[in-house]
């Protein structure tokens, strides 16, 4: 096989788990196998630029619209997150942040959630449209599935901007997961597979009465708009929480990779006390001001930067070994 044919090879492979992950909510293979192939194409991509596509699974938001719900253009762009594997890759990181902005950086850290990305829009502080991230420039419009989430507010309190739109993450907890499934045996139905993708399921839903059933909750994060008013992502968290908002419980300030390295360790070996999946965390640099320097790629901002903890990294390792024996 030639370099050409092995990289359009990856792109469709890659492609159709993309299709079965988010589409479908049915992954084929397990994150550890995709995020291997995906960093393949990404280093044959860096070999042969002039295979360049600017539709490869390298380059562009992994999920798209469906035909059952209205489709919506997001008038803010949803991306993707990079990922880094280790210390170093963090450190290297850092490094590329530092010649790219004046002044001293902060980074907030925050958990990543496993669930399905959502874009809520206000205005006036009433919810007006619930939004998946879709294919990132466009989505499905689930707002009266969202509207049925009682920890996502209909209506705002205190002084909050005139319109924005604010981004986070459908989530089931494990209980409420757990609860689901035992009534689904009870049943004799089939379990479902894992939170995730049964959250990201029950928003497509076409019964909203079906969706007000399970246990889903809202996790907030990221505030996008004009004329916010609001310096940095520590800000914009601590003003979401005071609207009325549900925001991660855990965010930490720090001033290095070091110190996010004791928050990744601490949280590597705690995250099962959270009762929500978390598989990583995610860095982000809290000034505004030099988010705006640092911009985006093609599906990422360059501002942010996710991590996967070391345990789901072995523990998916060791499921593959398991398998091969
Ligand atoms: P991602 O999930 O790695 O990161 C981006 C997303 O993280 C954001 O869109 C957001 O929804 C979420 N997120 C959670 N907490 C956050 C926080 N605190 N701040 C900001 N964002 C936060 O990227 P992706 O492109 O959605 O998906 C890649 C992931 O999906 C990988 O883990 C990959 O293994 C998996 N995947 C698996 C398959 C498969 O077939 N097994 C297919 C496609 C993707």
């Amino acid at each position: 096989m030639t370099a050409q044919e092995k990289i359009e090879a990856l792109r469709q492979e890659l492609r159709q788990y993309n299709y079965e992950y988010y589409v479908l909510d049915k992954p084929q293979v397990d994150d550890y196998t995709f995020d291997q192939k995906l960093k393949e194409l990404q280093e044959m991509e860096a070999k042969h630029p002039e295979f360049y596509d600017a539709n490869s699974p390298t380059l562009r938001v992994g999920g798209e619209v469906t035909k059952n719900f209205a489709t919506v253009k997001h008038e803010h762009r949803m991306y993707s997150l990079d990922n880094s594997y280790s210390q170093e890759d963090l450190e290297d990181w850092e490094k590329r942040i530092k010649k790219l902005v004046d002044g001293a950086v902060e980074y907030v850290c925050e958990l990543k959630y496993d669930g399905a990305s959502i874009s809520l829009t206000y205005e006036e502080g009433v919810l007006v449209r619930a939004v998946t991230r879709g294919d990132g420039v466009q989505g499905d419009d689930v707002t009266n599935n969202v509207k049925t989430i009682r920890s996502v507010p209909l209506k705002l309190k205190g002084d909050f901007p005139a319109k924005f739109d604010i981004r986070g993450e459908i989530v089931l907890p494990l209980a409420g997961f757990a609860a689901m499934n035992a009534e689904r045996v009870e049943a004799g139905d089939e379990p479902y597979s894992n939170p995730r993708n049964t959250a990201s399921g029950s928003l497509k839903l076409q019964d909203s009465a079906e969706v007000a059933k399970r246990p889903l909750e809202c996790l907030l994060y990221s505030i996008v708009g004009e004329n916010l008013d609001i310096a940095s992502q520590f800000e914009s968290l601590e003003k979401a929480r005071s609207w009325g908002f549900k925001v991660p419980e855990v965010a930490k300030k720090t001033a290095s990779t070091a110190e996010t390295f004791e928050f990744l360790n601490y949280w590597d070996e705690h995250r099962h006390d959270l009762p929500y999946e978390t598989d990583g965390v995610v860095i982000k640099v809290n000034s505004f001001r030099q988010q705006e320097e640092l911009g985006f790629t093609a599906k990422a901002p360059r501002w942010a930067m996710a991590y996967k903890f070391k345990t789901e990294q072995a523990e998916t390792v060791l499921e593959k070994i398991t398998y091969q024996v």
